[in-house]
């Protein structure tokens, strides 16, 4: 499933191949995706120019010079794929087929079509159903420790069911919160409640470390990712704990624990996180 480091690094892979460009032409192949398509779809995209193209948490957002926004969510499966030319021949799971002023296409594939599309117009972003709710962006610069002490003050969940909550802060998935804890050396189980002063501001660091260092590992598939037939791979990483149950701890050469929080696997080193 596509996290925060692999939308940031389709928006810039985008970014570098659409902005300024016009939509010739929309295909639009089926009727919904997880949500209908709103009504009009491909008639309201053609002839738009891409003026910007950024994120909110793990939707895309793309900035049209009509004031409308193109909302993208990727889902558990999608992948915006960006070709030389038209293809001949379209896979059955590309749903919809962005016609581009330089001959380019764009094509949103989705197997298991839990990916979104909406229109909306840019003044109403904020307040769209999907957006609204979000917490704060964790690369921004007011998610610090004392905004993770603020958000977490109170709560009695575990400090790593608190970080995952999107209410809270965006974008920290599973892998992500077992490698900031561990960073931050934190307990998984530790109450949110009680991470505040040089314990939040360590682990706010951790965070913004941990997702950084996906992106920066990003930029190198993104080379592939604008080539002719470029399938943007989910990035591949060397985990320090995720994933790694009874493995040697890289700092004290412990055995890695897993335990299950919330339905979800949590992986840590029960002697360095407190
Ligand atoms: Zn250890």
């Amino acid at each position: 499933m596509p996290e925060l480091p692999e939308v940031e690094t389709v928006c810039r892979g985008l970014a570098l191949k659409l902005l300024g460009r016009r939509l010739t032409a929309v295909e639009q192949r089926r009727p919904n995706l997880r949500f209908p398509f709103p009504e009009g779809f491909a008639a309201r995209l053609t002839g738009r120019r891409i003026d910007s193209i950024r994120r909110r948490a793990k939707y895309i957002i793309i900035d049209l010079d009509d004031g409308t926004v193109l909302l993208v969510h990727l889902g558990m499966s999608g992948s915006m794929v960006v070709n030389e030319k038209r293809p001949a021949l379209l896979d059955r799971h590309d749903h919809v087929v962005f016609d581009i002023d330089n001959g380019t296409c764009v094509r949103f594939n989705d197997a298991r079509r839990f990916g979104l599309m909406d229109l909306v117009a840019a003044a109403d972003l904020a307040h769209h159903k999907l957006i609204r709710g979000l917490g704060l962006e964790p690369l921004s610069d007011e998610f610090d420790g004392p905004a993770l002490a603020a958000m977490l003050k109170g709560r009695k969940t575990s400090v790593k069911l608190a970080i995952m909550d999107q209410r809270l802060v965006v974008g920290v998935g599973n892998i992500y919160a077992s490698e900031a804890l561990f960073r931050a050396g934190i307990s998984p189980k530790r109450r949110a409640g009680t991470i505040a002063g040089e314990r939040a501001a360590k682990l706010a660091a951790a965070i913004k470390k941990v997702l950084k260092e996906a992106i920066k590992a990003g930029g190198s598939s993104l080379r592939d990712y604008v080539q002719a037939n470029g399938e943007l791979g989910y990035f591949q990483h060397r985990w320090k704990v995720y994933d790694r149950e009874d493995q040697k701890c890289p700092t004290c050469g412990g055995p890695i624990k897993r335990i299950t929080q919330g339905g979800r696997s949590t992986f840590y080193c029960p002697k360095d996180q407190k």
